[in-house]
């Protein structure tokens, strides 16, 4: 079977830098739309099938592309939003290569991988390449915030997909993902009663001195050996010192391995609301992203995506990991499920943020192999 021309990495490098020199904040609509417009023009010159949806609720446009083909298809996704402010290339992480690494805002997460995706489309779609199924693409405006816009489009896609691959960013080793943890966000607020620190003490009901046995109690729920971890952060609360505090609140972060515990923790902390003694405690909040556990079909997706990568010269590990992304929403539907299929490097939301820009050409072209190949 004839295969996509994908470029070399210096090629690949100069048109990415393009992408990361386009900062999109997930908060600028406007921005996120400039880059998609860009997406946009280049694959309806080479004839892609687009359908553009507007974006809402302070968001970005989504963008759907596909490649022409009867049955199931593959789908690939990828986010162009990303966690850096405007001003962050030309203040703290400017445009750079040193060596192997290329540095910029989002790189790594993900503009390198939804790059590899867009070329990829693009350049099947150019040359002409047969592919075994039908490709859809989605660029999507939301990911870092959740996906609050997008989860219902890229859930679309997925149903009756045969496939679904997120070039999310490469793991330690460049290892891909093929399972991920579920992902809770909880929202706490405590009511006490205010009182003089000094002359009235015993009418006070400190909402600070309960929102500290509620996170100790949270704490007590993280559980390494099962794989569940607890994280409270930020945490507010109280006036100043001289006055019992009657406000408080924290937010709540929840990682769990399967759908069962997810459950189990989500009713724990959901239950730790009430009403005694003059405090009451209200709490908001759920699951956010299911898990995404690793199946039979996920694994013989990894096992083609590892002997393709050995064709482009590199191993492809696996791995399970912690951060949750929107292969949860679709490994959940019961679709084969591969992610991490993004560029080496490492600083995922941290100023040292950079991939490894010579694995360009392999990764894209393992990713392109698998669009055109997953049978
Ligand atoms: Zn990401």
């Amino acid at each position: 079977m004839p295969r996509t021309e994908i470029g070399t990495s210096d090629r690949l490098l100069a048109e990415l830098r393009g992408w990361v020199e386009a900062e999109t904040p997930t908060t600028d609509p406007a921005a996120v739309n400039r880059l998609l417009d860009r997406c946009q023009a280049e694959l309806s010159a080479v004839g892609g099938a687009l359908e553009r949806l507007p974006g809402r609720d302070g968001y970005g446009d989504t963008l759907v592309c596909r490649t022409p083909g009867e049955g199931p298809p593959v789908v690939v996704a990828g986010h162009l939003d990303t966690v850096w402010d405007h001003g962050t290339l030309a203040s703290s992480m400017p445009w750079r290569v040193e060596g192997a690494k290329a540095h910029g805002p989002g790189i790594y997460d993900m503009k390198a991988g939804s790059f590899f995706a867009f070329h990829s489309v693009r350049e099947i779609l150019r040359q002409k390449t047969p592919t075994r199924r039908p490709v859809t693409l989605l660029l999507t405006p939301d990911e870092e915030v959740g996906s609050p816009t997008s989860r219902a489009p890229i859930e679309q896609a997925a149903r009756g997909a045969r496939a679904v691959l997120i070039p999310e960013p490469a793991g330690a080793g460049g290892a891909c993902v093929t399972a991920r943890k579920g992902v809770g966000r909880f929202d706490i607020r405590i009511k006490g009663v205010s009182a003089h620190a000094g002359g009235n003490w015993s009418e006070g009901r400190s909402a600070v001195v309960a929102l500290a046995q509620v996170i100790l109690k949270i704490h007590a729920m993280t559980d390494l050996a099962a794989g569940i971890t607890t994280n409270v952060a930020p945490i507010r609360g109280g006036t100043r010192p001289n006055v019992i505090p009657p406000e408080a609140s924290c937010e709540v972060d929840l990682r769990v391995p399967t759908i069962a515990l997810g459950e189990r923790l989500e009713a724990a902390i959901l239950g730790l609301a009430g009403e005694h003694d003059g405090i009451r405690i209200t709490v908001t909040g759920g699951m956010n992203r299911p898990p995404f556990a690793e199946t039979p079909e996920i694994r013989a997706l990894y096992d083609q995506a590892r002997a393709l990568a050995a064709k482009h010269g590199y191993d492809l590990p696996s791995q399970h990991r912690g951060g949750g992304s929107d292969g949860n929403f679709t490994a959940a539907l019961g679709v084969p499920t591969l992610d991490g299929l993004g560029c080496t490097g490492a600083g995922a939301h941290a100023p040292y943020e950079h991939i490894l820009w010579q694995d360009l050409a392999p990764r894209c072209a393992t990713l392109c192999a698998l669009l055109e190949e997953v049978g």
